[in-house]
């Protein structure tokens, strides 16, 4: 049996063991693999690292507050990841441990699979917020071909530092959010906990905005389902995309690092569906 498991301070709220362990039963290789919840302190850090170059670890989640700082111990980390600084799924190869970022095909999948395009090239993209999962977004829609990107978040010095990293190809501001122009933009990404929480939380990051059917919508906020951002984008006739496809696509990313297998979206949101 290989072992996977995820890795984080709080730990016992992940969805992780639950969704992994159905897929795989799904696939076929339950008896294979099997997938648990580690709780690693951050001063338990790099030891929790060496015990992943064991023979029948196959692959780790790193979760919060882990991302950045499980860096430094890993043997080799993936471009991508590299640029974002965080690594959210490592895989053991023969005691090699690869270090990788699946949050940002989180982003980029969900909103391709609507475009039915292969890049992003030419869209402008209003990103709202610059906390971790701002910063996955960022660089995947960096990578992904769009031509502006507009980060908006409350505290402005931590969207500069963002928009600083960027290449220099890509036409990047920051604004407040008071001051952003939605009209203006093709996609709308929240990457806020702003609107998190019970079912009937109205709070949005964009009160009083009229959006329009050509834009799409996304909202990495997975609790509640519908948030009031994405009401509001419905209600104008946006396409909408949910936090849980967010978090569905990471986790495919991760199961096919893990076990080389594919899943579809909708068997990954479904599971996820009956345990939110
Ligand atoms: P984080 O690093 O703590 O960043 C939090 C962000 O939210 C910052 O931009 C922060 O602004 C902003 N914010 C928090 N409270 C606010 C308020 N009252 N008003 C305005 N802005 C506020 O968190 P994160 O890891 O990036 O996660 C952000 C959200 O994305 C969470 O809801 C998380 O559950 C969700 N998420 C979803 C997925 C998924 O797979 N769907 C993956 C990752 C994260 P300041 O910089 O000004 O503090």
């Amino acid at each position: 049996m290989m072992r996977c498991y995820i890795i984080g301070d709080p730990v016992s709220h992940s969805f992780s063991p639950y969704l992994h362990n159905k897929v795989y039963q799904q696939l076929g290789i339950g008896n294979e693999f099997e997938y648990s919840a580690v709780r690693v302190q951050p001063s338990e850090l790099e030891k929790a690292v060496a015990d992943m170059r064991a023979a029948d670890v196959r692959g780790v989640s790193v979760t919060i507050p882990h991302k950045m700082s499980v860096m430094q111990y890993l043997d080799v980390v993936d471009p991508l990841a590299e640029q974002i600084g965080a690594v959210n799924t490592i895989v053991n190869e023969n005691g090699v441990l690869h270090g990788y970022n699946t949050d940002a095909e989180g982003v980029i999948g969900p909103i391709l699979q609507r475009t039915r395009t292969t890049t992003l090239s030419g869209k402008k993209v209003l990103l709202i917020g610059a906390g971790g999962a701002a910063r996955a977004a960022a660089f995947a829609f960096q990578k992904a071909g769009i031509e502006v990107l507009v980060i908006a978040n409350r505290t402005t010095e931590k969207a500069r530092e963002i928009t600083d990293a960027l290449a220099a190809e890509i036409e990047k501001h920051v604004v407040t959010l008071q001051n952003a122009q939605v009209d203006d933009f093709d996609i709308i990404f929240n990457a806020t906990s702003v609107g998190m929480g019970a079912k009937d939380n109205q709070d949005t990051p964009l009160p009083d905005v009229q959006f329009n059917s050509s834009q799409i919508v996304f909202d990495a906020v997975y609790v509640p389902h519908e948030t009031q951002l994405l009401k509001d984008a419905k209600r104008d006739g946006a396409t909408v995309i949910h936090g849980i496809e967010m978090l569905g696509t990471q986790a495919i990313g991760q199961i096919q690092h893990f076990t080389g297998r594919s899943v579809s979206i909708e068997t990954v949101t479904d599971i996820l569906k009956e345990k939110i």
